[in-house]
């Protein structure tokens, strides 16, 4: 393994500093999980690594104004002991649950999962249905912008050389809001997905009873969309985003239109998978065929629109 020198910054503007001395034979570091994988296998060969794991003041998880605020240096141990992400941001918590090992969790950022910029990387749909921002320094001062306009491509994101990731900010749901994301891999932990599909709902429960008296039996999927068909619950607002099905981690607005301000059926989930699946580029790769991530991305909506249903119930019943 090439030899790097390794310096700690003590503060943001301390790493921007170094970015700008030591320019393109720099690399910054959080958690080191990617960064130390490529390092190994001759990926990067930086000369010099610039910590930002002793910078105070960037791991947090707080509410904010009506947004809540994750800092870039919040490990995924983290968001998955927060009870503010487990009860208002599900489609998160189901990402980190799942996210590598404990061991990988304790040390990785979600900021480092999202500067890697991965198809794959499992809290980028959840963070893209959740419409998050994201807050960046860099020698000019701050600036925010959508999630969604941060991937370039694979390992490509809008960050400027010298800049820093500070965290994101997410708009704080309403209380008929819920979300949920499906990891589709061979195992359920320490493998990348084959599939990544994240959604939030936002309903009016006009008459949700049929639905919710199916769920408390423990009806099978189809048997709860067909109660889902005698209940009247109107969809106000959906949005579905996708990993490992384009170059870069995606929403499929289109798709999404179909069900935004309709009633919610079976019929129209099914419809909402077909024109997300078409939205979707997905490849053939030694994990898995593109025709098969197809199919996925037309099945998994009607169950995950089930499983944010259900926790809009659980809560509506504390
Ligand atoms: C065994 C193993 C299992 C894994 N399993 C999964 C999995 O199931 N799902 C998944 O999504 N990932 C997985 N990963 C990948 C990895 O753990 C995650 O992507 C992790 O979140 C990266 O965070 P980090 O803090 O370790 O990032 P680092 O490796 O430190 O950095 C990653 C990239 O982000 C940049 N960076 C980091 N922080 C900032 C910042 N604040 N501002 C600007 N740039 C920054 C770095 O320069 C680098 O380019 C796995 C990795 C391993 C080794």
């Amino acid at each position: 393994m090439k030899r790097y020198d390794y310096i700690k910054a003590r503060s943001v503007d301390e790493a921007i500093g170094l970015l700008k001395e030591y320019g393109p034979r720099a690399m910054l570091i959080a958690g080191g999980t990617d960064v130390m994988v490529g390092v190994k296998q001759g990926k990067f060969s930086p000369e010099v690594l610039i910590s930002l794991r002793e910078i105070e003041g960037l791991n947090y998880i707080k509410a904010d104004q009506g947004s809540l605020k994750i800092g870039a240096l919040t490990t995924h141990r983290e968001l998955e002991r927060s009870a503010v992400i487990a009860e208002r941001f599900g489609a998160l918590k189901d990402a980190v649950d799942n996210l590598g090992s404990v061991q990988i969790r304790n040390v990785a950022t979600i900021g480092g999962n999202i500067c890697n910029a991965a198809p794959s990387a499992d809290t980028a749909p959840p963070l893209l249905v959740h419409d998050a921002e994201v807050e960046i320094k860099g020698p000019g001062g701050e600036r925010r912008m959508p999630l969604e306009d941060f991937f370039l491509g694979p390992g490509k994101t809008a960050l400027s050389p010298e800049e820093v990731l500070l965290g994101f900010s997410l708009p704080w749901p309403p209380e008929h809001a819920a979300s949920a994301y499906w990891k589709h891999s061979r195992r359920q932990a320490m493998d990348l997905p084959i599939l990544g599909v994240a959604m939030y709902l936002e309903v009016e429960l006009r008459d949700p009873d049929p639905l919710k008296r199916a769920q408390k039996e423990g009806a099978s999927v189809e048997a709860q969309l067909e109660a889902l068909g005698e209940s009247d619950i109107l969809c106000r607002e959906i949005r579905l985003a996708l990993g490992v099905a384009a170059p870069t981690p995606i929403r499929t607005k289109r798709a999404e239109e179909v069900l935004k301000g309709q009633r919610l059926t079976k019929e129209g989930l099914i419809e909402l998978g077909r024109v997300a699946s078409e939205e979707a580029q997905p490849r053939d790769t030694i994990r898995g065929a593109a025709w098969y991530r197809r199919e996925m991305i037309r099945v998994l909506p009607k169950r995950l629109a089930l499983r944010c249903l259900e926790r809009i119930f659980r809560r509506e019943e504390r």
